[in-house]
């Protein structure tokens, strides 16, 4: 069983608390790791040791910086059994779930040592500003913004760490991570990818420990520059009223709507939606939450989509057979299965799934829900969808815009224009024609709009606000 301290500018660490807490399978309550809890003392530690770390980081080239990346990436390519592994046990997701996110971890990497690597300015017309001639040179370059503090949810602890780490160490920045505090491990053997890959001392910190006791001080510190965050709406707002001037990107919740109109593939669209509904449990910031289908296709839509929902088969990550775990804790499975009950009592059916099983939810489909219920407007985070009828396309639209959120949206139609309505219309970050929204390159600009956060993630995009533009003005003489 590992027990990992932290770690503080690349080399494992006592906390200073001297305390270590257990890290427990979703599943069935065992013991499957000790990692250090880390107190306001060790943030100072750890902002101290990014401070000096980022002075060499930022000084090493560029194509340095790119090998100890390309190598972090082998690494990560190695040990991606052992990080599937580590995922399964301390999140609650299947096996075969985990081995495609561990499986994404080197290329996530390669890509942003890439796009590290790019990191071009461009020259300024200085001549085109009226009183301006040609005795002067303008130019911008792009830096490094400098300690970056990561904080990163439970749900994706392999892929949502990576999407922060990669991109700001292939920028050059120094970083200190505080992952979840129920996925801790696998955030560790990741970074344990860069630092034996030869990453300078000081310039990647783990801190391990409770967001609520540390967050402030990560996010409020004048040592950090930017502050990259994965999580929900409320800790979001929370860290924009705390963080004062300095870089933020905030990932944040969403209840993601997939619209299905009557031209659609209903097969397809069916098919589509028993995978985007129900992977990870649900407890995806993509899942696809509220499906919203034109009246006239209803029943036939919900015949595709029942035996496809009940053919998931759900409990022990570690079993061949599983494709959905469990959710992260009992308290999360409970509020899941209230918030489908509650759903029922205020009028909506529930057509199949919706049984709990400790932490295990069996897959459920909730028709008849009004769109503008809790149920539908609230992000549910679990294995359940939200079936609700529009009149036509307009109306369909009106509904998928009808939340505070906009992450992502699914929308299936074989109708041209009706497709283009969506891409012209829909309030999401990322819209999908014919797929839900649960669908992700890594390459792809991919953030929120209204409640579900600011600026993008995506490896260019990550990069472009990791770093800063600086204008560089030569002035010269007029030469004749
Ligand atoms: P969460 O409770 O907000 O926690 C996220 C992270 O914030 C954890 O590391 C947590 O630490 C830390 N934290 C807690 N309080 C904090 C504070 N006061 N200051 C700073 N950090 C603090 O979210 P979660 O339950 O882990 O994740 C689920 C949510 O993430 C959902 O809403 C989901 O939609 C969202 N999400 C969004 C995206 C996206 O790309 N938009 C992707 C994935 C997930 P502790 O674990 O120690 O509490």
């Amino acid at each position: 069983m590992a027990r990992k301290g932290l770690i503080i500018g690349g080399v494992e660490s006592q906390p200073t608390s001297g305390v270590f807490e257990e890290v427990r399978s979703p599943f069935n309550g065992q013991v499957v790791g000790e990692v250090a809890t880390a107190d306001l003392h060790d943030v100072d530690l750890a902002l101290d040791a990014a401070t000096r770390g980022f002075e060499i980081w930022r000084r090493t080239p560029a194509h340095e910086r790119f090998a100890i990346l390309t190598k972090a990436a082998t690494l990560a390519d190695e040990r991606q059994e052992a990080i599937a592994q580590i995922i399964s046990s301390e999140n609650g997701k299947s096996l075969v779930e985990a081995r495609g996110e561990a499986g994404r971890s080197g290329e996530i990497i390669r890509l942003a040592a890439f796009e590290g690597s790019q990191l071009y300015g461009e020259s300024l017309p200085l001549d085109a500003n009226k009183g301006t001639g040609f005795d002067k040179i303008g130019f911008t370059i792009k830096q490094p913004v400098g300690v970056v503090v990561a904080i990163s949810p439970f749900n994706y602890p392999a892929l949502l760490v990576l999407h922060k780490l990669a991109p700001a160490l292939a920028a050059g920045n120094s970083v200190v991570l505080k992952p979840a505090r129920s996925t801790p491990l696998t955030a560790i053997a990741l970074a344990e990818c860069f630092i034996d890959a030869g990453l300078p001392a000081g310039v990647l910190s783990v801190l391990t420990g409770s967001g609520a006791l540390l967050g402030d001080a990560l996010v409020s510190d004048r040592r950090v520059r930017k502050v990259s965050f994965t999580g929900s709406t409320a800790t979001g707002e929370h860290i924009s009223r705390t963080a004062g001037v300095k870089k933020l990107s905030l990932e944040l919740g969403a209840s993601g709507p997939v619209v299905v109109l009557k031209d659609a593939d209903i097969e397809y669209a069916a098919n589509s939606i028993s995978l985007g509904g129900y992977i990870n449990a649900g407890q995806v910031c993509i899942s696809a939450q509220r499906v919203i289908v034109e009246e006239s296709i209803m029943a036939n839509f919900l015949d595709a989509l029942r035996p496809k929902v009940e053919a998931i088969r759900v409990g022990d990550p570690f079993a061949a057979e599983t494709r959905v775990g469990t959710l992260i804790s009992q308290a999360e499975a409970d509020r899941v299965a209230q918030a489908i009950r509650t759903a029922v009592n205020d009028g909506a059916t529930l057509l199949t799934g919706g049984e709990q099983s400790g932490t295990v939810i069996q897959p459920a489909i909730v028709t008849n829900v009004d769109p503008y219920s809790a149920f539908a407007q609230d992000e549910l985070f679990g294995p359940a969808i939200a079936v609700s009828s529009a009149r036509d396309v307009s109306h369909a639209i009106e509904l998928a815009n009808s939340t505070v959120y906009g992450l992502g949206a699914g929308f299936f139609t074989n109708n041209l224009n009706s497709a283009i309505q969506a891409m012209r219309e829909i309030e999401s970050g990322v819209v999908h024609i014919n797929w839900t929204q649960l669908w992700r390159a890594d390459l792809m600009p991919y953030g929120g709009f209204k409640s579900s956060g600011i600026g993008k993630e995506g490896l260019r995009s990550a990069i472009a606000e990791m770093t800063e533009v600086k204008t560089v003005i030569m002035h010269g003489q007029a030469w004749n």
